[in-house]
């Protein structure tokens, strides 16, 4: 298989200009849509303990956008959908570039490149997580697990979940802070937000929090209104970013509700394009956004589109410093050696 191809055989690969070969054959029909969440200079990676598969530096950014530019045709999220959706196929590469959260380091770093590049791009907006200083939800959790001397500290309200981060069997906080949010995720939906609610409260009850809050500031609509006039369009990503399997019926539909007349009133045009966070749907959460008139919804599934996708499963690619730290890493990772 691919995956067991080392950075080396990729560099080559790249450098053959197999990644261009690959992609004019293959590549023919196909849209890849790419998922980014922070991006902030490197050094800022290297120096600071981070949530893993969030943050991209600037200096990969701006790699992969001379790669993109190159080989594909950039398009607004919401273009390629309405393409799908249409039923025509297409010849050229396609690819859409996202920005999940709406996190304020889009502004200050992928901004002026996207800018540079003349690349359109798409920031799925949570309406609860607009102008924040964060941290919060899982954030939270992960600085907790960070910043704490003594893990037994932290009381989640939740046996299993304070078992798990007392425990001595994962010593690296980063990785312990990685396991501790997945089994989180997995709860119900009281259970998530008790846990995450008494995590937050020991949190911000104990610590200066000031010195981290530059990792949790997100768009405030002053910032989404500059991003907006230099081209950047707003999709959505729910109202509070909760689990959307786990949200029980009732409160579903207020999740997933467009809220256009909100937007509108700060000047952001919503684009009915939905993100499912942390990439988990199912057949309710797709019921709804069909009867909320959304014309489609992005996946954290791997792998290229076409004109016979689904457009409520959109395959989407997940790119951090850890899968695309390098161009061939890039290369890798978007999967054109797989067509
Ligand atoms: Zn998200």
């Amino acid at each position: 298989m691919t995956t067991s191809l080392s950075d080396a055989a990729a560099g080559i690969l790249y450098a053959t200009g197999a990644a261009s070969f690959f992609l004019k054959r293959a590549g023919r029909g196909k849209a890849l849509i790419l998922a980014y969440h922070h991006v902030v200079p490197g050094r800022l990676i290297r120096d600071n303990r981070l949530m893993t598969g969030m943050y991209l530096s600037t200096e990969s950014f701006e790699e992969h956008l001379g790669f993109l530019t190159r080989h594909f045709r950039i398009e607004p999220l919401e273009k390629i959908v309405a393409l799908i959706r249409s039923g025509a196929s297409w010849e050229e590469p396609l690819c859409a570039v996202t920005f999940d959260d709406g996190w304020k380091d889009v502004n200050d770093y992928a901004l002026p490149l996207l800018k540079q590049y003349a690349v359109p791009a798409t920031v799925f907006s949570v309406r609860g997580m607009v102008g924040l200083q964060g941290p919060g939800g899982l954030d939270g959790v992960f600085e907790a697990i960070q910043m704490t001397d003594r893990l037994v500290d932290i009381r989640s309200g939740v046996a299993e979940i304070d078992a798990l981060i007392w425990s001595d069997a994962i010593l690296d906080r980063v990785e312990k802070a990685r396991q501790v949010i997945n089994r989180i995720r997995e709860l119900s939906y009281d259970e998530f937000m008790k846990t995450c609610a008494g995590i937050n409260r020991y949190l911000s009850g104990t610590f200066d929090l000031d010195g981290i809050r530059w990792k949790y500031e997100t768009m405030s609509w002053d910032d989404m209104r500059e991003a907006q006039e230099q081209g950047v369009d707003f999709g959505y990503h729910s109202k509070t970013h909760p689990i959307l399997t786990n949200v029980p019926a009732a409160l579903l539909e207020e999740e997933l509700t467009l809220p256009l007349k909100e937007y509108g009133r700060e000047g952001i045009l919503l684009k009915p394009v939905f993100c499912y966070p942390d990439g988990k749907f199912g057949e309710e959460v797709v019921a709804v956004l069909r009867d909320e008139r959304y014309m489609g919804a992005v996946t954290l599934q791997k792998g290229f589109n076409d004109a016979g996708t689904n457009p409520f499963f959109l395959r989407r690619v997940n790119i951090h410093e850890g899968n695309g730290g390098s161009l061939s890493r890039f290369v890798l990772s978007i999967g054109i050696q797989n067509r």
